[in-house]
């Protein structure tokens, strides 16, 4: 049938999303429907197209909350709508412990066309980011991936005890925390010697990776000790103790680190990714969204004005600024050669840099990137009792920068182009038990509206009293003396503010202090 739908069996990696194939990702992004367990991570949900229709089968261990027949079901029905393309995304690879080959068989049974996108598997990927090569020359020559819980209703093991426990050089064992003892006892009966390295990564490639390494022999009251949980790899062989030479990503300058990002979601990745690459867990808690302005008169008349060389300078206070007003250029049908008659002003690197992207350079970038600095840098430039500026911004912003450039004798005509305004299904409750827990380091503060913002989203999702107390003992970084003041009269005394006003000024201040802090505890 040529309009029948296909299905797409998935393997999301094993948590870190820059361990999704690319293949899983196109195949994300062009489906219409997405159907995911626990193991999938947020992060790599991300990538599915956001119309996609998302279905959770989560199933956690044996308490399943479906059971793997609805599951078929739940495909088999999806599928049989025409011409859609159906995404069942499954942690790891998806035919190692997914149970991947008995949706494959069900879809086959219903005559349902299906493709299979293999994943970094969580037995070879986890001990990797722990510092662990499954094989590794006159160490280990052979890995075995066990299950480390057979299906409950099995009489008999599957497992052949004696030929891992004397065969395979390294053991990987899914899904065996909690039968931990019964997989030592095996072993060792088996003629595995007692002293031999286990380790076990929890989380593993994700920011809150954790490993134990122990013996055999001490390794199940290890586990009880630190009350080690799973999902979890058991790694059992000598190559666990390559780990002492070869750890990389536990030793991450922010590995065990929680920050904060403030910004809108579009905006968050850059100072995300850069956290990310440090070794920090990022969550990304938006405060504000970006808004644009619809067209009016003022809009319209002051695009006229501009395309007609009325304006000496335009000055732009934010890459939103840049992009919102191209826009609204793009709808009047004009495009960068309306900046033909005026030189560009922009406040900062990333301003100059939304301008570059739409091939324009700006001609002024002031030192310290604040409203202050760009009036004395233009007063440099030109003589301002004599020109006309046009500032395309926020509705919200300072009155500093066109007061300035008034008094200084300018024309100055400000356009509100976008609005920033509170986002509306942001849940500050998660956030707040994480402040509650000591679990976060440090929040980071990007713009006065994100300091505002932050304050009255979690205040009001904290008991009484609790505020500003709650911050207690939390890194608050802030991007430049504008934001910290905002940041004071919100009760949150900024512990550290950037030299200059950048976001790699702030993922770099970020990373020193919770580095120092680190290297003192
Ligand atoms: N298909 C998956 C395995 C699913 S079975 C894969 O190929 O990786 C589920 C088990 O995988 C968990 O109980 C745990 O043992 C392991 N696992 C999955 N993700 C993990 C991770 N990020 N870190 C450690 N173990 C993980």
């Amino acid at each position: 049938m040529a309009n029948e739908s296909l299905v797409y069996l998935i393997g999301a990696g094993p948590g870190d999303p820059g361990l999704l194939t690319c293949r899983a990702r196109e195949v994300l992004q062009a489906a219409d429907v997405v159907i995911y367990d626990y193991l999938a991570s947020d992060a790599v949900m991300r990538f599915a197209n956001c119309q996609a229709k998302r279905i959770f089968v989560g199933k956690k261990g044996f308490s399943a909350h479906v059971t793997q027949e609805e599951i078929n079901a739940c495909i088999i029905q999806e599928a049989s709508a025409p011409g859609l393309v159906i995404a069942r995304l499954k942690g790891g690879d998806p035919f190692v412990f997914g149970r991947g080959g008995e949706e494959g068989l069900a879809l086959r049974e219903a005559g349902i066309p299906f493709k299979v996108v293999p994943g970094v598997t969580a037995g070879v990927a986890a001990p990797a980011y722990a510092g662990i090569p499954v094989t590794h020359r006159r160490v280990a020559t052979s890995v075995t991936l066990v299950t480390g819980h057979e299906t409950p209703d099995k009489n008999e093991s599957g497992i052949n005890w004696e030929f891992l426990a004397k065969g395979g050089d390294t053991l990987c064992f899914y899904m065996g925390i909690r039968d931990l003892p019964t997989i030592v006892r095996k072993l060792i009966e088996g003629g595995r010697a007692a002293n031999t390295p286990v380790a076990l990564v929890r989380w593993g490639t994700t920011p809150r990776q954790e490993t134990l390494v122990a013996t055999l022999e001490t390794v199940v009251e290890r586990v009880r000790e630190a009350q080690f949980k799973a999902p979890a790899i058991i790694v059992v062989g000598d190559v666990v103790s390559l780990r002492d030479d070869l750890s990389w990503f536990e030793d991450a300058p922010l590995f065990g680190k929680t920050v904060v990002v403030t910004r809108s979601r579009e905006q968050a990745s850059a100072l995300s990714s850069r956290l990310s690459v440090l070794g920090a867990d990022v969550v990304e808690f938006p405060t504000i969204e970006i808004a644009p302005r619809a067209m009016d008169d003022e809009l319209t008349s002051a695009i006229a004005d501009l395309s007609a060389g009325a304006f000496d300078w335009v000055v732009f206070t934010s890459a939103n600024g840049v992009s919102c007003f191209f826009d609204m250029l793009c709808a009047q049908g004009c495009d960068a050669r309306a900046f033909a008659g005026s030189k560009i002003a922009a406040i900062g690197p990333a301003t100059a840099q939304a301008l570059e992207a739409r091939g324009l350079h700006a001609d002024l970038v002031p030192s310290r990137f604040v409203a202050e600095s760009v009036v004395a840098s233009l007063s440099e430039a030109c003589d301002l009792s004599s020109v006309s500026i046009l500032i395309p911004r926020a509705s919200a912003a300072r009155d500093v920068l066109p007061a300035s450039l008034s008094e200084a004798g300018a024309t100055v005509r400000v356009v509100p182009v976008y609005d920033t305004v509170m986002p509306h299904d942001e849940e500050a409750g998660d956030l707040v038990e994480r402040l509650r827990s000591g679990e976060v380091s440090a929040v980071t503060f990007t713009s006065s509206s994100t300091a505002r913002n932050f304050a009255s989203m979690v205040r009001d999702a904290c008991e009484p009293g609790e505020w500003p107390a709650l911050l207690t003992g939390v890194q608050l970084a802030s991007i430049g003396p504008i934001t910290s003041n905002t940041m004071r009269e919100e009760g949150m005394e900024p512990t550290c503010e950037a030299p200059t006003y950048t976001i790699p000024a702030l993922a770099h201040l970020v990373e020193d202090v919770l580095s120092n802090e680190k290297e003192n505890n």
